[in-house]
């Protein structure tokens, strides 16, 4: 694992260690299964074996049981479980993502009623909806500053009401907890932006069919969220304190789009390392397929690609480690850094399974090689959380003022 140089340290190693133990001997055996597993029962037996493992409860609340654990190491770990599969590593990484809210405004009321379950032995899903049947994109910009959420929440007595829609989130119809991104008024732009915890139970929400996918076919479950008069606790929004929920809108996507970061690069490593086994069992004029100096080097560009992408979102979550030098996560730097680590390993990672497909041959395009899984399941990591536009936009904004166009 010299793979990850100094950024990791030896507990890390060991964590590492394990896990790819637990990819090789659970995961790898097991994708196709996963590919069409509609009861979800190889998925539940692997995200149960990770929870085994402790991985469920990394960045949960330490008084619950939770473990504190840095940028770096949260997310290389990530990158080895995405080596196996990158929707199983997206849906064990949404509850520590949901919670994230009510950790930062140290929201006690929402951590003590809703988080604890999901600090147990098993995994338990949860999620996080704010792209709309409107646009996804629109929610996310920091340009439409919240204005552009139409699910709204009002407050009557000590409850907030919510009506409105969410498309697409991941754990939709599966999960124990939403987390739902409201406006409370969008003329009041970020401090109207309300994020607010809702139990699967509550009257009044309800999910539409589970969508029919490209990839991450049942390792993800996206649906429809409605919600006709749902009523929760007042407290169960994450801060009452205006603005800050708008902070940790901003602090979610930006761990999220560095994460994505990491799932893409655990393709792209998969891919390469497919690919130079292959190239280096099968022939031709008298040689290995590697020792062509054409196929030399696609492979040289394919670990050009994964070594740059895996140092950038590694020194980026570095960053993240540091806040007093490099500032606060939801900051348009760190927006901006993150955003750049997700579309560069995104894209690369497109591109080093497609190369690795063309090194197969046919081969890489059944699936008893896997290569094509990765390609369905990676397409995805691009064109979420604002997709590769928005992306560029949130680091060109990082790094200069820009004309808002809303
Ligand atoms: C497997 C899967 C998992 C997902 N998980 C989640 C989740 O957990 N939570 C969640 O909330 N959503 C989730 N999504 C939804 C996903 O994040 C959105 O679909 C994505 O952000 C794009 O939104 P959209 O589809 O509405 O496209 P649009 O926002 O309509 O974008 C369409 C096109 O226009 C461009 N565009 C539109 N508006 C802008 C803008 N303001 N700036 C720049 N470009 C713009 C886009 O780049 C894109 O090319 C998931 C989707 C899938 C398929």
């Amino acid at each position: 694992m010299k793979e990850y140089g100094d950024f990791v340290s030896e507990a890390d190693r060991m964590m590492i260690a394990s896990l790819r133990e637990y990819v090789r001997g659970e995961i790898l055996p097991y994708r196709q299964q996963l590919d069409v597993d509609e009861d979800r029962v190889h998925v539940h037996r692997v995200l149960n074996g990770l929870a085994a493992m402790g991985l469920h409860k990394r960045g949960l609340p330490e008084s619950l049981g939770g473990i504190r654990t840095g940028a770096v190491s949260f997310v290389a770990g990530y990158e080895e479980i995405a080596r196996g599969d990158c929707g199983i590593a997206l849906t064990l990484s949404v509850p520590a993502w949901v919670f994230g809210a009510a950790v930062r405004s140290r929201n006690e009321r929402v951590l003590e009623d809703l988080c604890r379950p999901f600090c147990g032995d098993t995994f338990v899903e949860a999620c996080l909806a704010m792209t709309e049947p409107e646009g996804g994109c629109n929610v996310e910009s920091a340009e439409y500053r919240g204005k552009a959420i139409h699910t709204r929440a009002q407050l009557e007595g000590d409850h907030w009401v919510i009506n409105g829609a969410k498309q697409f989130p991941s754990g939709a119809g599966v999960s124990d907890v939403y987390l739902i991104a409201c406006t409370t008024d969008p003329e009041l732009a970020e401090e109207g932006i309300a994020l607010i915890y809702v139990p699967a139970n509550t009257p009044g929400l309800s999910f539409g069919t589970p969508e029919d996918k490209m990839g991450m076919r049942y390792t993800d479950v996206n649906a429809s969220v409605y919600l006709d008069d749902v009523r929760v606790p007042m407290e169960y929004r994450a801060s009452m304190e205006p603005g800050k929920d708008a902070e940790s809108f901003r602090n979610l996507l930006a761990w999220g789009r560095l994460s994505s970061a990491a799932f893409s690069v655990g393709v792209a490593q998969a891919a390469l390392d497919i690919a130079l086994d292959f190239t280096g069992q099968r022939h031709y004029g008298g040689k290995q397929v590697r020792q062509h100096t054409l196929q030399t080097a696609m492979l040289a560009d394919m670990m050009i690609g994964v070594e740059s992408a895996r140092f950038y979102y590694l020194t980026v979550a570095s960053m993240f480690d540091n806040r007093k030098v490099y500032g606060h996560h939801y900051s348009d730097e760190q927006l901006a850094r993150a955003s750049g680590a997700k579309v560069y390993a995104s894209e690369m990672a497109l591109k080093v399974c497609n190369m690795a497909m063309e090194l197969t041959g046919s081969y890489g395009y059944m699936r008893d090689y896997h290569i094509e899984k990765y390609l369905r399941d990676v397409k995805i990591i691009q064109l979420w959380e604002g997709g590769a536009q928005l992306g560029r936009i949130d680091v060109a904004r990082g790094r200069y003022p820009m004309v808002p166009y809303v």
